[in-house]
């Protein structure tokens, strides 16, 4: 039987990437997204036309039962659990924090810290070889905001992502005697659409002089990142970080 891995936010971007090489590796993927249905069936498409397997999820990382629904269906489809990818992610329209309302707090850590924890427990529930699962790996996808703060663009986001990472670090403790390892990846600024969120489309261009390889990621380069904690190299590797970040 297939090893089955959760990507959540895997229809563009870094999760879509990340599926396709977990595919590549063997795995059956749930492919998550929240509205780009076709995008996400296009994933889909590529990872079955490739002899792989994978089903598309709609879930809304914003609420609790869509992602019971979405473990649920991964249960009635595949049957088993072996790995989630925490990969959703938004941010808003560059701020200071004089314009930064709790509303818009609130929809930034419900999609990456609550959302995230949530899915953790989903699958250490399902995992854990304390309660006959057969073990796993958690890969938490963060942001090297979490470290340098992102002042002027979004610091709500960037909190989130500090989160983020404590979550990766006390969970991977709380787990590693149940067979389940948990890391982070920490991407520096990768060319998505992620950036267009934040009302500056163009942004990695703009800032790719301040990376020290001097130009902005690739989607691709992360997703080997996060799939080398799935590889047996990362056998002893919990409550890591990996950054992606061009040396940033
Ligand atoms: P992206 O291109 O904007 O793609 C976002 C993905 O997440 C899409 O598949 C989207 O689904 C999905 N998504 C958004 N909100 C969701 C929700 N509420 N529920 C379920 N799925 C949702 O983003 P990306 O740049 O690949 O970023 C992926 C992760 O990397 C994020 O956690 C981000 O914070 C992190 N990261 C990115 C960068 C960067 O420079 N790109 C840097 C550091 C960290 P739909 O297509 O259905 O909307």
């Amino acid at each position: 039987m297939e090893k089955v891995m959760i990507v959540t936010g895997a229809s563009r971007g870094i999760g879509a990437a990340t599926a396709l090489l977990a595919a590549q590796r063997g795995y059956a993927v749930c492919v998550n997204y929240k509205q780009n249905a076709q995008a996400a069936q296009d994933v889909v498409a590529q990872i079955e036309s490739g002899g792989g397997q994978a089903i598309a999820v709609r879930a809304d990382m914003a609420v609790e039962s869509d992602i019971l629904a979405l473990f649920a269906a991964v249960d009635e489809r595949f049957g088993r659990l072996d790995g989630l990818v925490n990969n959703a992610g938004i941010l808003e329209r560059q701020a200071t924090l004089r314009d930064i309302d709790s509303a818009r707090l609130r929809r930034i850590l419900e999609v990456n810290v609550v959302a995230p924890f949530t899915c953790c427990r989903e699958a250490v529930r399902r995992m854990s070889t304390r309660d006959g699962g057969q073990g796993g790996v958690i890969v938490n996808v963060s942001s090297m905001a979490a470290r340098l703060g992102s002042a002027g663009e979004y610091i709500d986001y960037a909190a989130s992502k500090g989160a983020l990472d404590t979550l990766t670090v006390g969970l991977a403790r709380e787990v590693a005697a149940e067979g389940i390892r948990v890391n982070a990846v920490r991407p520096g600024v990768i060319d998505t659409e992620i950036h267009a969120s934040g009302g500056e489309p163009g942004r990695v261009e703009r800032v790719k002089h301040s990376v020290p390889l001097g130009r902005g990621g690739k989607a691709e380069e992360v997703a080997g990142a996060i799939m080398w904690f799935f590889s047996p190299e990362a056998a002893y590797s919990t409550g890591a970080f990996l950054d992606v970040s061009g040396g940033k």
